[in-house]
């Protein structure tokens, strides 16, 4: 399995791909690889990445199939079941980069701080699981200067959850601890903007 540094090369160079909207030749010939696919994977990176339409992972990142193991969940939050994932993808296949993978204006994020401007009470609990997932990381901002600009807040209010999330995944499996200590793991926080198509690696990145 390649090293976490040069699948974030790879994933670096896709999306500069991307961003200048062209394609490689692997990614548009990937479902070729269907057939030789079904005797096994080994995807180079497992993406943690939230719902939001316009962020699918192996677009933005110009790759094809079997390439990423990829999680989807609003507000890009960790729940056991993405721990799971994550172990699974990591032991099974070994793959040696997780990037948690957030995103500009993400609704979940505007979702928690309206929510921790005027509590409504009337979230259904599923939603409120997501929610207070995301609240512990981004309440201590409104305590601050920027609970006065709406966009500044949601600018860090973002980052901060996807470091929270990272760091949770770092620190809340013991195998995942462990992969990471023997240097066969690596978790790296990231932001999609929505209005340049560019992902932004700026937590956890390996010298
Ligand atoms: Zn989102």
């Amino acid at each position: 399995m390649i090293p976490a540094k040069d699948a974030l090369e790879l994933l670096r160079e896709g999306n500069r791909r991307f961003v200048s909207g062209v394609r490689s030749i692997d990614t548009m010939t990937s479902t070729i690889r269907r057939e030789e696919l079904i005797a096994g994977q080994a995807p180079f990176a497992i993406i943690l990445g939230c719902s939001d339409s316009r962020v699918p992972a192996e677009m933005v990142f110009d790759q094809g199939m079997g390439d990423l193991f990829v999680i989807r969940v609003a507000g890009n939050v960790v729940a056991p079941s993405q721990i799971g994932s994550v172990e699974f993808a990591a032991e099974r296949f070994g793959t040696q980069l997780v990037v948690v993978l957030g995103h500009s204006m993400c609704g979940a994020i505007e979702a928690t701080l309206e929510e921790l401007g005027r509590p409504s009470g009337d979230q259904s609990p599923n939603l409120r699981s997501i929610v207070g997932r995301v609240r512990p990381a981004v309440a201590p901002l409104l305590e601050t200067e920027l609970a006065k600009s709406p966009e500044a807040l949601l600018k860090q209010a973002v980052r901060a959850n996807i470091r929270a999330s990272a760091s949770h995944l770092r620190h809340g499996s013991q195998i995942l601890e462990q992969l990471i200590q023997k240097g066969r793991l690596a978790v790296v926080g990231a932001e999609y903007w929505l209005e340049t198509g560019e992902v932004e690696f700026f937590d956890g990145v390996p010298a």
